[in-house]
């Protein structure tokens, strides 16, 4: 259905679209349609997007990308798909689908907060989605999870990705990837096995750090590293491809040689087909988050990475090569193929431009 017709279409109108807002409309009397609310206060809200898969050109990916909730329980320091959730309050706050106090709700005390605690959910993906798939070629990619978790607690309750994949395993000749920190992907496995019958198929298991109290710091609410890597041998025992993803890892903190190699040996032991990594891009949207997880754990560090991302959001250039080193010999040494990796293949087009060497000394 998807793989035999036009171009891609749309480019930024696509994106723009995408957020063509919260679907309770009727400004500003009506407020946006709440769907559930946690103990802990997290809202799940409706968002009716019109179109729902981003082009490569919107994105400046090298893929088409999907996430059927935008926000995430999770709620990891690191993560810079925070600016999502920021575009889509904006973008309702500006067309009068928000008053100012429920906008300053959906955003945050420090704009980084309710990323984690309110949650949308695009209730109609499943029909945008089958619109959209016409617009992509014949062995185009697509990956679901680039910007939030596709197995986050939400999808207990919505089944919004169990519902994509059902819809997705209509298509052939595609390649599709899957990032997801959330054992809840194993829940799927037949879906996932249809869909790599007539399509390339990609699972990508996220994980930082077999310390778990390490992680806990920070990840706020991720699933435990053992759960993740027992749903990868899930996957794996069931015929699914599927291996590690380090992203990111974390200068002077999960970079070590001994940490790095206790992760791939984890994953090799859960029976990880492949295994790749790449460093922490800092970009302004999780800087603030991310630097006061530092000040509060890692103190010392903080002037090191001030430095260090100073003036661009990625790894200092040198950093980054000696990490792919690193990497590669951890590749070698564990048995997993060599081959370009999500990260590797997925690389933005545009990178910062990079040159602070600060933190070469964390690598030996
Ligand atoms: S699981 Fe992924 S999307 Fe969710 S907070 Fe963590 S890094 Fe962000």
């Amino acid at each position: 259905m998807a793989e035999r017709t036009s171009g891609p279409a749309g480019g930024r109108a696509v994106e723009a679209n995408q957020f063509t807002l919260l679907q309770t409309a009727s400004p500003p009397a009506r407020p946006p349609a709440i769907l559930d609310e946690r103990l802990r206060g997290t809202r799940f809200v409706s968002l009716a997007p019109q179109r729902v898969l981003n082009s490569p050109k919107s994105t400046g990916m090298d893929y088409w990308s999907l996430n059927p909730y935008v926000g995430c329980e999770f709620g990891c320091s690191y993560c810079y798909a925070r600016y999502t959730h920021r575009y889509v309050v904006e973008r309702a706050h500006d067309a009068g689908k928000l008053t100012d106090a429920e906008f300053a709700d959906y955003r945050g005390a420090h704009g980084w907060e309710a990323f984690e605690q309110r949650i949308f959910v695009k209730e109609q993906i499943v029909g945008a989605l089958d619109a959209d798939l016409k617009h992509v070629p014949f062995g185009e990619c697509i990956v679901i999870g680039t910007a939030t978790d596709p197995y986050q607690p939400a999808e207990r309750r919505f089944r919004l990705t169990r519902a994509v994949l059902q819809l997705l395993t209509r298509c052939e000749g595609l390649s599709f990837g899957i990032i997801t920190k959330s054992p809840l992907i194993a829940r799927d496995c037949d879906l996932l096995l249809r869909l790599q019958e007539r399509n390339e198929l990609q699972i990508h298991v996220s994980l930082i750090t077999v310390d778990a109290p390490l992680a806990r710091k920070l990840e706020a609410r991720s699933p435990h590293p053992i759960a993740r890597l027992r749903a990868l041998k899930k996957l794996v025992d069931a015929g699914v491809n599927a291996g590690l993803i380090v992203a990111p890892v974390l200068p002077g903190i999960t970079d070590g040689m001994a940490h790095l190699d206790a992760l791939f040996a984890a994953a090799k032991a859960a029976g990880a087909l492949f295994a790749h990594a790449g460093a922490l891009r800092l970009y302004a949207a999780v800087r603030d988050r991310f630097l006061g997880v530092l000040e509060e754990h890692f103190p010392a560090l903080v002037p090191r990475y001030k430095k260090a991302y100073a003036r661009q959001a990625g790894a200092p250039t040198e950093y980054a090569r000696a990490l792919s080193r690193r990497i590669e010999k951890l590749r070698r040494k564990h048995g997993f193929k060599n081959h370009t990796g999500m990260i590797d293949r997925y690389r933005p087009v545009n990178m910062p431009v990079q040159g602070e060497l600060e933190l070469r000394g964390s690598l030996p």
